[in-house]
């Protein structure tokens, strides 16, 4: 039977000269650090620019990275030591040149940030540079102490709003990237979206280019540091459009969230580990290093997985932070964010244990690009946690993630206006238009699907994975697919999500059993060794009714 993600090129039907259409040189999807980047270098270099984004302005992943932004600046540290770090983590899967530029240009960043009003934390007028695991040196400029995400957001958002040439659009969620000819893929142009508001209903921005960086996947676990609009919608309309998708397996899972039975899972940060914060037991044993020898510092998958298996060992559903040593007040000053949480908990860090366990955090594979930013269908850019640049591999080092979104951001900004330059006709409106086949198979409850799709993608695609619970995962997930995939039309934004989802743990499943091996955030049981042969990234695309793997 043809899969249903194979199936569907749009989830709903259109014929655009029966919609509204707005014009504009570059449309971004997405207003977090690498949107509003991008955004802002479009703009700058003359481009009139649509950013449009499903919730609220700030309300993006970006808005709550605590740790801060990875970069070069400190005495003694260097470009070499950073990238030898962030080789390390990514074990063999990084693209080197990319890795290299990232590192050499996020300094610039950080100043650029800093004139642009960022307020970095310093220390007699130096920034001062946290440390996080995995890295060899303290490097992360921070903001306010553990909000740098922000006042990184408020900083680029004024910027962006007080460009003439750029327009913000809240609440303007799009379902597709619409291309010319419509089936998407090889030969195929990407010439905008077509979007949903509760206002205006379905409507299409043609552009002349369009920048995706409408951010990560979180969502699709049960435990989750992402906020609600992580519905991993980048992937999944990537796919849908013929884009090359790659390294969808590689899902990052953060060791430390607060673990209190009710309440959402808020990032404690490892900069808490870094300035000597402990890990214990529910006996108040530390444990890490019987796991590695760089115990609380070692990179986010090898504590997230020793927490899993000292939680079984100790059959405990949660270990502790023990951050007495740090002191109360050391600790209110670096972490005045997490504080107020522990201490609207009851919790106070100086005299009490933090309970903590992993969640997933960050989606390491997105919309394949070049070191342009240009994915394989033409018209399209990506950049952020929506695109795959190779600069993590298979894994992540911390706080690298927001340099990659400011430099890529920057690069697709730039992109767009070499490739809108050789344009030589003005945007005239595409005839465009696509119908599915009506299906009348029950619906299924929209919100039971998703809460079991989360919970079964944290059972059996989480930090622990072994072939046969990625196969009957894959099996359950068609089988949903068919209910689900089918249908067009929703009152709001819940049911595409849905499908997005769908789409995302279905592409996952099947990258991740196709992966026989161990490598990074990747970890199978039964294959627990790293093998030479798998060096190499997996890519996936569509074609009509066949899945391409890469
Ligand atoms: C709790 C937490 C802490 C973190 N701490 C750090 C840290 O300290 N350092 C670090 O480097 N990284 C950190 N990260 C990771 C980092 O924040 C993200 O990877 C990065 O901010 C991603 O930026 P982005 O611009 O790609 O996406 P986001 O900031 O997530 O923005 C995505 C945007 O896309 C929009 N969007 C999504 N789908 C649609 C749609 N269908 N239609 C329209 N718009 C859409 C959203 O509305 C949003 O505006 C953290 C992440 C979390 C969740």
């Amino acid at each position: 039977m043809a899969s249903p993600y194979l199936e569907r090129r749009y989830l709903v039907g259109f014929e655009t000269r029966r919609l509204p259409h707005i014009f504009t040189d570059v449309l971004v999807i997405g207003a977090g650090a690498a949107g509003l980047r991008a955004a802002i270098e479009a703009a700058d270099g003359g481009a009139e620019v649509i950013v449009t984004t499903k919730g609220e302005l700030a309300e993006t992943n970006t808005y709550y990275a605590q740790g801060g932004i990875a970069a070069v600046i400190g005495e003694g540290d260097s470009v070499e030591d950073h990238i030898a770090d962030t080789l390390e983590a990514a074990v063999g899967l990084a693209d080197e040149p990319v890795v290299h530029e990232v590192i050499s240009e996020a300094p610039a960043h950080i100043h650029e940030l800093a004139d642009w009003g960022v307020p970095f934390d310093r220390g007699d007028g130096e920034l001062l540079l946290g440390r996080e695991g995995g890295h060899g040196r303290n490097r992360i400029v921070h903001a306010s102490g553990d909000a740098t995400g922000t006042a990184l957001v408020e900083v680029l958002l004024t910027r962006a709003r007080e460009h003439p040439s750029v327009k913000l659009w809240g609440q303007c969620f799009v379902l597709d990237l619409l291309t010319d000819p419509p089936e998407g893929g090889a030969g195929s142009e990407c010439v905008g979206a077509m979007t949903w508001h509760p206002r205006y209903g379905v409507q299409t921005i043609q552009a002349g280019r369009t920048i995706l960086a409408a951010g990560g996947a979180g969502m699709l676990w049960r435990e989750t540091t992402n906020p609600a609009v992580a519905t991993s919608d980048a992937i999944a309309m990537a796919f849908r459009a013929g884009a090359s998708v790659a390294d969808v397996e590689m899902m990052q899972f953060h060791p430390t969230t607060l673990y209190i039975a009710g309440a959402t899972r808020s990032l404690i940060t490892e900069a808490v580990r870094g300035e000597g914060a402990l890990l214990v037991d529910r006996n108040g044993e530390p444990f890490m290093s019987d796991y590695d020898e760089r115990a609380e510092l070692a990179p986010r998958d090898i504590v997230s997985r020793a927490i899993m298996e000292q939680m079984a060992k100790t059959q405990s559903t949660h270990v502790c932070l023990d951050a007495r040593g740090i002191g109360r007040d050391r600790f209110v000053q670096r972490f005045p964010g997490i504080s107020e949480l522990c201490e609207s908990f009851g919790i106070d860090p100086g005299t009490d244990l933090i309970p903590v366990h992993p969640a997933a955090h960050y989606m390491i594979g997105g919309a394949r690009v070049n070191r342009d930013g240009r994915t394989t269908l033409p018209g399209l850019l990506a950049c952020g946690e929506a695109a795959c640049t190779g600069l993590h591999g298979a894994n992540r080092l911390a706080s690298n993630s927001l340099s990659e979104a400011l430099v890529f951001g920057k690069r697709c900004g730039r992109t767009a206006l070499a490739e809108l330059a050789q344009m030589n006709e003005r945007l005239t409106a595409r005839r465009i238009s696509w119908s599915n086949t009506p299906s009348r198979r029950t619906e299924l409850d929209l919100t039971d699907v998703r809460n079991s799709l989360r919970s079964l993608m944290w059972r059996n695609a989480g930090i622990v994975r072994q072939g046969d619970r990625l196969g009957e995962t894959l099996e359950i997930v068609n089988f949903w697919g068919r209910y689900v995939l089918d249908k067009e039309f929703y009152n709001d934004p819940a049911g595409w999500e849905a499908q997005n989802m769908l789409t995302t743990a279905y592409l996952l499943a099947e990258c991740a059993l196709r992966r026989t091996e161990t490598r990074g955030v990747h970890y199978r049981k039964d294959f627990p060794d790293t093998d030479p042969a798998w060096a190499r990234h997996q890519q996936v695309r569509r074609t009509e009714y066949q899945l391409v793997v890469e």
